[in-house]
């Protein structure tokens, strides 16, 4: 018999600790301290409970209940002296099939760990699907772990050990996250389609109309079909749009005649070798709240348009937000005589695809607002805030404006050996010292970002003074005005450092976007949602431009924040957050098409 929610409840101290018992390895402590805050009002509301008293307790606690953990490696796991659980877990995990070699590996990984931390390496093995990670992913984790700084492997580990419990947490409660799951799966599933060149090498690369990101189109079209929509099709972009029609019975009302539509969705390309959850998460998660209305025969009195927008990351074409930009009648003209890197211009790759590529039916797939409600994304933070928190969602208050260019100093490319240095005009020094000005210009703000992602010396060698140094620039702050005045004097220090020595400068601005605040009704909604699930609710501003600050333009929007795993890291293969999390993203999104449900009645 699974424990439930009001057991735990409405048990005695005695008996709700052992009801609790071998959550936490040998600290039945951090539940006794819970429990004090009962009742809970969900299974998550409980694990933060824990998660609180872990956090305030002592530096000595946390090492102690780090410490009490059986090594990964060590000969407790082929004695099998662990506890029930962990010996489940381990097994599952594989580690007990390790070849000498591996094991030989993992001991000596282990050695190393001891001796720099002085506590076990402590890794919730099932992983963030609960389903165990592969031997592979372990060891890597292990070795990469071994360069963090001390400080941050201890949260590391603790995070690791309310994972373990949240887990432990779950088969107890007889819990499963369904359709997190679900949505989890999808993902990988989806990954599965890499450009040439990455995906030989396992690494996720989806640009824009390249074979993979059709098939990904393809892949989404038959995805939301089962789950349910009325209507899925690919626009004239590349866009992937699907309509679930409103209620109040199950047969649809056509939209227009006074039935207005929730705009939802993001994006599907992915930058260079990068993470399976960005911006996938927010096509995905409004998919499984479909499908679960669909599967109760349940419409709502408006109806819900998903986007997989197909653009937004700027890496085939510089032609940032082409996907939603689409929808508020900002594609640019120019953009489909541009060419990518092989010289295939938008117009021809459109062609390629299928697409129509003319601006008649681009101009087309502008939408009339006062059709819509407004727009909502779901995205995952790329950033540490929420997993240094241990919040698993983070509603937005605002995205940050940003501005980006690509530019081009051009020298004297000159012998390296026989041009003194007083006489040389070497374009990639003059970047150098830019980047060096821009760190300390945006540091200065506080909360102003500046980067120079991009630096090449194009057909530069050895031995020649570099001529040409092409490189980009990517300035962000919280308002326009801040942005504003990042820009002027970064730009401006560039002209002088070029101008002192005799460089000569291009400049090409390919992307700005101004600040989106988010609408105040519905970052309340987002709220609320949170604040439903028993989770703690925090506001925080997104420093990355998301699908949302292009709908900005023409709706009021709001975007809900899910927790990233490895320190929120995104842009990289190793961006991940687990099934839980989506669940109660899943839900929360559920939760506001409620709240709009009731608002709008008929
Ligand atoms: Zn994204």
């Amino acid at each position: 018999m699974s424990l439930t929610l009001q057991q735990l409840n409405s048990a005695d101290p005695a008996e709700a600790l052992r009801l609790l018992d071998g959550l936490y390895e040998h600290s039945p402590w951090i539940a006794e301290q819970a429990l004090t805050q009962r009742p809970f009002a969900s299974l998550a509301a409980l694990k933060h409970a824990m998660v609180t008293v872990l956090a305030h307790a002592s530096v000595n606690a946390q090492l102690a209940l780090i410490r009490a953990h059986p090594e990964l490696a060590g000969k407790a796991m082929v004695s099998q002296s662990l506890t029930a659980e962990s010996t489940h877990e381990q097994t599952r995990a594989g580690l007990t099939n390790c070849t000498p070699e591996e094991f030989a590996h993992i001991q000596q990984l282990n050695a190393q760990y001891n001796t720099r931390f002085g506590f076990p390496f402590i890794l919730a093995v099932r992983g963030p699907r609960g389903m165990g990670l592969a031997k592979r992913e372990i060891i890597a984790t292990f070795e990469r772990r071994l360069g963090n700084p001390v400080d941050f492997e201890r949260a590391e580990c603790l995070r690791n050990i309310h994972r373990i419990a949240e887990i432990r947490l779950n088969d107890k409660f007889g819990f499963e996250p369904v359709l997190g799951n679900e949505v989890w799966d999808w993902h990988e599933d989806l990954a599965r389609h890499s450009d040439p060149g990455f995906a030989e090498q396992g690494q996720l690369t989806v640009t824009y109309l390249t074979d993979a990101h059709r098939a990904c189109a393809a892949d989404l079209v038959v995805r939301m079909r089962e789950c349910g929509f009325d209507e899925v099709n690919i626009d004239a972009v590349g866009n992937v749009v699907g309509h679930y029609h409103a209620g109040p019975h199950p047969n649809p009302l056509p939209e227009g005649e006074g039935v207005k539509t929730l705009l939802t969705g993001s994006h599907f390309d992915t930058v260079r070798n990068g993470g399976k959850y960005d911006g996938r998460l927010g096509i995905f998660v409004p998919m499984a709240c479909v499908k679960r209305l669909h599967a109760a025969g349940r419409r709502l009195p408006f109806a819900i348009e998903v986007v997989g927008f197909a653009e937004e990351e700027g890496q085939r074409y510089k032609a940032t937000f082409l996907g939603s930009g689409a929808l508020t009648g900002h594609f640019n003209p120019a953009w489909l005589d541009q060419q990518d890197a092989d010289g295939v211009t938008m117009r021809a790759a459109m062609q390629h695809a299928g697409l129509p590529a003319t601006l008649e039916a681009i101009g087309a797939l502008r939408r009339d607002p006062s059709n819509y409600l407004g727009f909502v994304e779901v995205h995952i933070e790329q950033g540490p805030v929420l997993n240094e928190m241990d919040l698993p969602l983070g509603v937005v208050t605002s995205i940050n404006a940003s501005v980006r260019y690509l530019c081009e100093a051009i020298g004297m490319a000159s012998h390296a050996g026989t041009t003194p240095m007083n006489r040389r005009r070497d374009a990639a020094s003059a970047v150098a010292e830019l980047a060096l000005h821009a760190e300390q210009r945006a540091a200065a703000d506080g909360d102003s970002v500046a980067t120079i992602g991009m630096l090449q010396v194009p057909g530069g060698s050895i031995n020649v003074v570099p001529g040409r140094c092409v490189f980009s620039l990517d300035l962000r702050a919280p308002s326009n005005a801040q942005r504003d005045a990042l820009e002027r004097d970064i730009l401006g220090q560039l002209r002088a450092i070029c101008e002192r020595r005799g460089i000569g400068l291009k400049t090409e601005e390919t992307m700005r976007a101004a600040a989106a605040p988010s609408a105040p009704a519905w970052q309340a909604r987002w709220e609320r949602a949170v604040a439903a699930l028993g989770v703690p609710l925090h506001r925080m501003p997104s420093g990355a431009g998301h699908d949302a600050m292009k709908l900005h333009e023409v709706m009021p929007q709001a975007m809900l924040f899910v927790r990233g795993l490895n320190s929120g890291i995104s842009h990289n293969p190793l961006e991940s957050t687990t099934s839980d999390d989506m669940e109660l993203c899943v839900n929360a999104f559920s939760h506001l098409l409620e709240q709009l449900a009731t608002e709008h009645k008929h």
